[in-house]
């Protein structure tokens, strides 16, 4: 479903991603872990289309659709996406911020109201649905920035760190309950994180990035049973 071939990308001077290669199959759900600053980020961004990359291509669905030459838009990529610092608007409720990308779909409003409802249980947002973003916590508002992304069900969701403002407790639930949905949906998922327990618990496919390239892609058993590199052994060998 979705394939990155040869991805290359410098700001100014600095090599970020030197050749990145991979295949994500459809429902799949792969983690992505590495070093602060080895270009995880800036991947994702470039899967999404916001950021132009130098060389290589992007597959989606077995059309191109980053190339040197060109660059599709985001919003026709059927994708969404969770960013690090996700904005909700301010000026909305966090029902409308949440029901927002449903606007442009022509649901019926029973339907828009179900969808909400799953979301709101999912994602424990019981009572919050009739504020403001500012009346908020970070981390309230972080679950607010994915249930916007799941109540589409795009086909592909992105994920930059969604639960790293969230305490130990809900992390824990929320990635296991996410894994679940995602599951359950068929949703294809490129998960950005720094927490190695996380991509044990939701990964199909670890992602281990390093100095602009991948160091190693295996299931999470063969990552911890037979690292590739040095590298690897650290972050997530069963010598740890
Ligand atoms: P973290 O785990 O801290 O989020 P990351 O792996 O997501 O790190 P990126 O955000 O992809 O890292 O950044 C990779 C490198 O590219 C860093 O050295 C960063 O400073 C640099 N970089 C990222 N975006 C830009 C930009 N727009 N202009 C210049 N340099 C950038
Ligand atoms: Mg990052």
């Amino acid at each position: 479903l979705m394939e990155l071939n040869n991805i290359q990308k410098s700001f100014g001077k600095t090599k970020v991603l030197t050749g990145v290669n991979l295949t994500i199959g459809e429902g799949e759900i792969v983690s992505v872990l590495g070093p602060s600053g080895c270009g995880k980020s800036t991947l994702l961004k470039i899967i999404a289309g916001i950021l132009p990359l130098d060389d290589g291509t992007v597959t989606l669905d077995g059309a191109v659709v980053s190339s040197s030459k060109q660059t599709l838009a985001t919003e026709k990529r059927n994708i969404n996406m969770v960013f690090q610092n996700f904005a909700l608007w301010p000026h909305m409720k966090v029902r409308d911020n949440i029901l927002f990308g449903l606007k442009i779909k022509k649901l019926d409003a029973k339907e828009m109201e179900t969808r909400l409802q799953e979301v709101v249980n999912l994602l424990h947002l019981d009572g919050l649905i009739d504020r403001y973003p500012a009346e908020l916590s970070g981390g309230q508002q972080q679950r607010i920035a994915i249930a916007r992304a799941l109540i589409t069900k795009p086909k592909v969701v992105l994920l930059d760190e969604p639960l790293c403002n969230l305490d130990i407790q809900l992390r824990i639930e929320m990635r296991t309950e996410m894994a679940y949905l995602f599951r359950s949906i068929g949703t294809t998922v490129f998960h950005v994180t720094h927490d190695p327990s996380e991509a044990f618990a939701m990964a199909d496919k670890i992602v281990v990035m390093n100095n602009g390239v991948i160091e190693q892609m295996d299931t999470p058993m063969d990552c911890y049973t037979n690292p590739k590199t040095q590298m690897v052994a650290g972050l997530l060998g069963a010598s740890n």
